[in-house]
């Protein structure tokens, strides 16, 4: 096991010459923008995240401005970074700050990790970039760099491995320079130990590195056991009225794009055109080429159908929230990924 005490000061002498100091988050730290900054960088990659950060940061410059803010609205300025359980999450968390903080970020790991959407390693990552303390983090980065320089076999999410990696990390997190640390091991575990073809020659840890030692580089961490995604396909209506606007209904606030605008949407064709005959609309649509999309879970095909119709019905299914949308409207709503899509390339 890597216990070298001069394993963080190792660390933080690459990070001095190599580490990068330049990021949005990094000017003006505050619980808040690092709290941010950390939800936006799960599953998505720095460049990614920093024109949605400046964004975000010029709309709701403090944690009571998104508190305020409406959730559509939030969802909008997430549209396109996908997973945005995280978004609902963030605007929950911040009305729960500023009801049960006074509108401060805490301060503690604990009470962090009892907001909505912030696990262990996120509130580390918080409470060491943004208050300089021993915030331990493991996050995809830090796992894979801990299970090579441990040489540690298994999927690293398994319990047993995820615990010992936890008590890794806790033993290697130095008492100062913590937000320096977490940067660095952050990024060292991003551009350097990195998923595909790491950069053994330029990294500090080679010298202590059990999986370069023993030839395992590539072989650690070890994938997670596959099984084969489920595969759905759904018939969406795209539906357009007189004006050239377009019917959107909200979806419910759970399951997936819970509380986004989207298309109608329904099991079949044979589904949807029933239900326009209910409506007493005309049943013969126009099929658009096929979408696919994949989610964690499953794999989804979108079958798209499109009527232009020269009046305005309310809705077509019951119990549905819907509205009509002009063309320039779309960008200030929050709408499914590739909905927008369909949206952007049909007149
Ligand atoms: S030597 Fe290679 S595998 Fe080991 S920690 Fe460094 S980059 Fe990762």
């Amino acid at each position: 096991m890597t216990t070298n005490s001069s394993f963080s000061e190792q660390l933080l002498t690459w990070f001095d010459q190599h580490g990068r100091y330049h990021l949005p988050w990094q000017q003006n730290r505050t619980g808040y923008r690092v709290w941010v900054s950390e939800i936006m960088l799960q599953q998505t990659q720095v460049v990614t995240v920093i024109p949605y950060f400046e964004r975000f940061m010029e709309r709701f410059p403090a944690v009571k401005d998104l508190a305020q803010a409406d959730i559509d609205e939030v969802l909008s300025m997430w549209t396109g970074l996908g997973y945005y359980t995280r978004a609902r999450n963030l605007h929950a968390s911040a009305i729960t700050i500023v009801e049960q903080h006074q509108a401060n970020m805490p301060k503690d790991v604990e009470a962090l990790i009892a907001l909505k959407g912030i696990g262990r390693s996120t509130a580390g990552a918080i409470i060491s970039q943004a208050y300089n303390l021993p915030g331990v983090i493991l996050d995809g980065n830090v796992k894979r760099l801990l299970t090579r320089l441990n040489a540690i076999e298994g999927w690293p999410s398994q319990s047993q491995i995820d615990k010992q990696l936890w008590h890794i990390a806790t033993q290697l997190t130095p008492d100062q320079r913590n937000a320096d640390y977490t940067q660095a091991i952050m990024d060292i575990g991003a551009t350097i130990c990195k998923p595909k073809q790491p950069l053994c020659v330029a990294c500090p840890m080679q010298g202590q590195c059990l999986a370069l030692a023993q030839d395992k580089v590539a072989l650690i961490p070890t994938p997670k056991p596959k099984k084969v995604l489920p595969h759905k396909t759904i018939s969406v209506l795209l539906l357009k009225n007189q004006y050239g606007q377009t019917l959107l209904e909200q979806r419910p606030s759970k399951g997936i794009w819970g509380g986004l605008w989207s298309l109608p949407e329904f099991s079949d064709l044979k589904a949807l055109q029933t239900q326009l005959a209910l409506n007493g609309l005309p049943t013969k649509t126009k099929p658009l080429a096929p979408i696919k999309h994949i989610f964690s879970h499953y794999k989804l095909t979108i079958e798209p159908h499109m009527l232009v119709l020269n009046s305005s019905p309310h809705k077509v299914a019951e119990n549905s929230k819907s509205q009509w949308y002009d063309n320039q409207q779309l960008h200030t709503i929050g709408l499914a990924t590739p909905i927008k899509k369909l949206l952007e390339k049909t007149p």
